[in-house]
């Protein structure tokens, strides 16, 4: 078996919960304990930091690196267990794949790291968050304050042909709506609060669609490369409602309902903007982040790089956001390649294919060769 698809499994055995009300505190902390030994093991300096409120963190490698990996050992609940084939933590590998919640996003990209971490422990630095799932506010929103590297690298699930230079912008809004309770055969002499949330989800929606997106003209191609790969309304503004809970039993007329909605925003829209118009139709913005990409020198040699070892990449936006743009809005350049892809992230039977993990650690070791004399 493979160093990095072993150390994946290893990885996928703790399940380090983010989000509450599943969050697992000790999942989280026996997961940076193991990643800690495994790179002192290996001789990689490391530090278990605390930056916030019980949230480890990981600082490894050399100190105020000119290149910076970033992931996070942190994942999504499993969901319904009975609906996958397999245990969600076992971190099986049957059949080429390493089975498992967190396989693909992205334990198999940190196992990457630490394994390139191993060959070049002065020359490269890693932080891994504990909390990207969950926004991290505890850990690279602290942390990017305090480092400035040249060049920051994510392994994110990418898909094994694509370069992401840039990620779309998201809102996470919600609506609570109360109405007025009735029997439930006399709805006329109540109010419900439900068919008024519906309403105003429509309203949101049409407003939405019809604004007009503009990308900007560098990402033309890197926007059209997306829509091949992610569908075509990879340009649109999207919405998706998550969370909606209503009522209390069928024959009251329903007084309170909530909905939590994410609200993903291409580049060239101004999210402010968006962010305004939602809160007039009175929804809360809970969290936002404006979308931002990097073209350049770094991400020329990285296509480069790639090309040397028979990989023919593409440039594009990734619809999901990852903790790269916190450095870009710095004007630190950002890159994301990771084994596995999008489709395969927060869903039942989530995997990562053995060769993907090789695949990617073998682009990344031939990259990081030029780039270090590019750095130095
Ligand atoms: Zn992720």
């Amino acid at each position: 078996m493979r160093e990095v698809s072993y150390l994946t499994s290893e990885l996928v055995k703790y399940p380090s919960v983010s989000m509450e009300p599943f969050l697992n505190s000790k999942g989280i902390k026996e997961a940076s304990v193991f990643i800690a030994s495994w790179l002192k093991e290996n001789d990689v300096k490391v530090q278990v930091l605390d930056l916030d409120n019980g949230w480890p963190s990981i600082i490894a490698g050399a100190t105020d690196p000119k290149i910076l990996l970033l992931g996070h050992f942190d994942v999504v609940p499993p969901g319904d267990e009975k609906a996958w084939n397999f245990p969600p933590f076992s971190g099986e590998i049957e059949n080429g794949k390493v089975m498992g919640r967190g396989s693909n996003d992205m334990k198999g990209g940190v196992a990457v790291f630490m394994e390139l971490l191993k060959e070049y422990p002065n020359q490269l630095g890693m932080f891994l968050s504990p909390d990207e799932e969950v926004g991290s506010l505890h850990s690279t929103s602290i942390y990017v304050n305090k480092i400035k590297p040249s060049l920051v690298l994510v392994s994110e699930p990418s898909g094994s042909t694509n370069l992401v230079v840039g990620e779309k912008g998201m809102i996470i809004a919600r609506i609570n709506i109360a109405g007025k309770t009735a029997h439930g055969s006399l709805p006329w002499r109540g109010e419900s609060s439900l068919t008024n949330l519906l309403n105003s989800l429509e309203k949101l929606k049409n407003m939405l669609s019809n604004m007009s997106v503009k990308i900007p003209e560098p990402l033309r191609e890197a926007y059209n490369n997306s829509q091949r790969i992610f569908g075509e309304d990879t340009i649109k503004i999207t919405i998706s409602v998550g969370v909606l809970s209503s009522g209390t039993v069928p024959t009251m007329v329903p007084d309170h309902s909530t909905a939590k909605l994410d609200i993903r925003i291409p580049h060239g829209v101004d999210i402010n903007y968006v962010s305004e118009l939602i809160r007039e139709m009175g929804f809360e913005v809970e969290f936002s982040t404006e979308p931002n990409y990097y073209l350049g020198k770094w991400e020329e040699l990285f296509l480069k790089s790639a090309r040397e070892v028979g990989k023919n990449l593409v440039e594009v936006i990734d619809p999901a956001d990852n903790d790269g743009r916190l450095f870009r809005a710095r004007n630190i350049p950002s890159l994301c390649y990771g084994p596995g892809n999008e489709f395969n992230s927060h869903v039942y039977n989530e995997f990562v294919e053995e060769s993907e993990l090789e695949n990617t650690l073998n682009v990344y070791t031939h990259f990081i060769k030029g780039a270090i004399s590019e750095v130095n």
